[in-house]
């Protein structure tokens, strides 16, 4: 099953207009970045430190579901260093030639950001040390016995890496990051209030129920919450005057097959087919997998984290278990008499 899900927050939409909007929705610094507090707060102190010592700010890693923020964050951080940011991806950077160039084309002070720097191969990974820790790298000539390491100088910049998963990546690159920072799901209210903000730049109107409204079904998460509110503004736009009230949105929803939790029928799919095939018995991550036909990364990045952040699914040492709190969204019940008294 590909995932062409409207509440899916992968960062690649298919439609380049969608991407346009999107980062005509990024907030650029910490006044307009709603929600993420406690990060905020260290980061400020971090930086306001920095600039008064005169030293480029701490690496830092960024780690989260996808769409929760990371690199609007980093573009935050930017904007407040007054620093110039080069973005890249771990999977684009195949070689340790690459990464040298990239970071001898940098200037002092400059941020590179790396997202998905889990998936970096280990020989890029290895450069990336010891420029993090000296802001020197080794770089290789020429190949066999009359191969020779060549020592170079780097700019002093600031490594941003985002991650979806800190298990995922090795323990000496997590070991050199001075600042880690977790990004929460959002509260209701924040989406709402992100939903806002987004309708405002894109120039609707919405009333402040139907914000409430959307802001329980985007999965606490703001890509998803803007990704929404551009379906249900082209659903205003066909099926009334525009403006986004609740009587309106609700259709919306149900055209687009939201549930109240924010599930879509990806979801109810991979939890009725655990209900039906494995009851409360924990399941690996690869059986369920294979039960929906996705990666398991897909499982592990797009359908999990929601599902477990709100009590559908748990973990356990044994693999993903349903939660009663499932069966009764699902209105389905297992087992023996027992299980299903305890539901009522
Ligand atoms: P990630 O890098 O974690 O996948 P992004 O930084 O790309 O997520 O965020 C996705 C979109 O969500 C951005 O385009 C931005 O419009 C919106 N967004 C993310 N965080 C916030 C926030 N705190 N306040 C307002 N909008 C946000």
């Amino acid at each position: 099953m590909a995932i062409e899900r409207i509440v899916n927050s992968t960062s690649e939409p298919d439609d380049p207009k969608d991407q346009e909007l999107e980062n005509s929705l990024r907030p650029k610094d910490f006044a307009s970045y709603i929600g993420q507090d406690r990060i905020k707060k260290n980061l400020k102190l971090a930086i306001e430190a920095s600039q008064k010592r005169q030293e480029p700010l701490d690496h830092v890693l960024l780690f989260g579901p996808p769409g929760l923020g990371k690199t609007t964050m980093a573009s935050v951080i930017a904007n407040e260093m007054g620093a110039q940011i080069r973005i890249t991806s771990g999977p684009a950077i195949e070689r340790a030639g690459d990464l040298a160039s990239l970071l001898t084309n940098l200037q002092d002070g400059d941020i590179l950001f790396i997202d998905e720097i889990h998936r970096l191969h280990r020989s890029v990974e290895e450069v990336l040390y010891s420029a993090m820790e000296d802001f020197k790298i080794d770089i290789m000539l020429g190949k066999g016995p009359s191969a020779r390491s060549l020592r170079l100088d780097v700019p002093k910049f600031t490594l941003i890496g985002a991650t979806t998963r800190t298990g995922a990546l090795a323990a000496p690159l997590r070991d050199r990051f001075g600042m880690v920072h977790r990004l929460e799901f959002y509260s209701p209210t924040e989406i709402a209030e992100i939903i806002k903000r987004a309708a405002s730049i894109l120039g609707t109107d919405i009333h402040s129920n139907a914000a409430e409204l959307l802001s329980t079904r985007a999965r606490l998460t703001p890509r998803i919450a803007n990704r929404l509110l551009r379906r249900v503004r082209d659903f205003a736009d066909v099926n009334g005057d525009g403006i986004i009230d609740e009587p309106l949105t609700t259709q919306a929803l149900q055209l687009l097959e939201i549930d109240e939790l924010g599930l879509d029928p990806a979801d109810r799919q991979l939890l009725s087919s655990i209900i039906e095939s494995y009851g409360f018995n924990p399941v690996g991550l690869n059986t369920l997998a294979a039960l929906t036909g996705d990666e398991a990364t897909t499982i592990e990045d797009y359908y999990e984290p929601y599902l477990l952040q709100i009590g559908l699914l748990e973990r356990t040492p044994r693999g993903r278990k349903i939660t009663h709190k499932a069966l009764k969204h699902m209105g389905k019940s297992i087992g023996s008499q027992d299980e299903q008294t305890k539901l009522v």
